[in-house]
């Protein structure tokens, strides 16, 4: 077993695996489950400050970033897209794949999006029903401002949809200040529970965006709608994952009774990224750094797979590559949710800068020993 130090998913607490061994009782006909199942909600709702509904459904990240588009859309509508990495890109794809017509604000990777630019934008063209944007872009891990981004989308009436999965937890996230419509989160990042649930955050104003369609949403398992008549009716549109919802209650439980998560999360990113630069590596961002993971640009000389190979068979630690437009180019540590935390990341720094000397790359000086003085 490799120690996980990947940007998701991330390692799992004892106490959350025990949870999902427990024994279950029958979710769809048990009333016990369903208010287990809305006691889970309210946690996730007051953690992340939304007095919208919450809802957790059965499937990996990628559902909730789906089913916001599968419920949002209809035919014709016009999407505006924020693009400054790879999953905000890949969000046109959901929009086009539901019958919207996706359109792409770009803006520089190695940034966050500028407020600023996006008024400029808006001020020229604002007919839109919602736009996208990602929190943090896991790929590059830029982190995206969506305390201002969400409220200026909401002044021109465009609904947001935000991808938390890799931020929340690790960064702070306040859903009714920052006026997000529907947030996606997922359960094996910060949030340390392993993969297999979506979580959704969903405003008013998006529940009666989706009533009001014109058309039928074009989707039963992606279509939020089908759950917002859960605890009224004690009927889920199918068989809730009851033994994954038990670890994530405890999950929760455990980021609720760690009061300096975010502080740690930041002093632990912050010594990461002065550590890698003090030894002469270039961090992918100029700007914009997520506390949640650190991408480092592969140096000259070597290759990110023979980063990655050395840092698992020689010292049994797995960090990250990436992938499309980024694949080959940098390497990640992911130090979100149980990841983040002093011993494992001095462990992981200590590999890496055996493996740089066993690959010939010359290091200014022990990334390791910077992070112990730095965090
Ligand atoms: C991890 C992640 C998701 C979920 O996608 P998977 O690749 O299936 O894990 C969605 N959005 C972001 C930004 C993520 O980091």
């Amino acid at each position: 077993m490799y120690k996980i130090m990947t940007a998701g998913p991330t390692q799992v607490r004892e106490n959350v695996r025990m949870a999902r061994s427990l024994e279950t009782t029958n979710p769809d006909l048990d009333v016990d489950f369903c208010e287990f199942y809305k006691e889970t909600c309210d946690m996730l709702q007051e953690m992340l400050h939304s007095t919208g509904t919450a809802y957790i459904l059965g499937g990996e990240g990628i559902l909730g970033l789906e089913a916001a588009c599968a419920s949002l859309t209809e035919p014709g509508d016009r999407v505006l897209v924020l693009d400054n990495g790879i999953f905000g890109k890949g969000f046109a794809d959901f929009v086009t794949m539901y019958g919207g017509e996706a359109v792409l604000f770009t803006s520089d990777y190695q940034c966050p999006i500028n407020p600023d630019d996006l008024r400029a934008f808006l001020e020229k063209d604002s007919d839109f029903k919602y736009a996208t944007v990602v929190h943090c872009d896991t790929p590059s891990g830029v982190l995206n401002d969506i305390s201002k981004l969400c409220p200026l989308l909401a002044e021109y009436g465009i609904l947001s949809v935000v991808d938390s999965v890799a931020g929340m937890f690790g960064e702070y996230v306040n859903v009714d200040e920052s006026q997000i419509d529907i947030l996606c989160g997922g359960s094996q990042k910060a949030l340390s529970a392993p993969p297999g649930l979506t979580m959704l955050w969903v405003s008013d104003k998006a529940m009666k965006a989706m009533e009001d369609r014109k058309t039928p949403i074009a989707s039963f398992y992606a279509n939020i709608l089908t759950f917002r008549n859960y605890y009224i009716d004690k009927w889920f549109p199918y068989t809730m994952p009851i033994s994954d919802i038990n670890g994530l209650h405890v999950a929760l439980v455990n980021v609720k009774a760690d009061k300096d998560m975010l502080e740690r999360h930041a002093r632990i990113a912050k010594a990461t990224r002065q550590a890698v630069q003090n030894a002469g590596l270039k961090l992918y961002l100029r700007d914009g750094y997520s506390n949640t993971v650190t991408v480092i640009e592969v140096p000259q000389g070597t290759t990110a797979d023979q980063i990655l190979a050395t840092m698992c068979d020689k010292y049994n630690i797995m960090i990250s590559g990436c992938f499309d437009v980024l694949a080959g180019k940098v390497i990640r540590i992911g130090h979100m949710g149980e990841n983040a935390n002093v011993e494992d990341m001095l462990l992981t720094l200590d590999a890496m800068d055996k493996t740089f000397a066993e690959l010939g790359v010359k290091l200014a000086c022990s990334m390791k020993e910077e992070f112990r003085k730095l965090v």
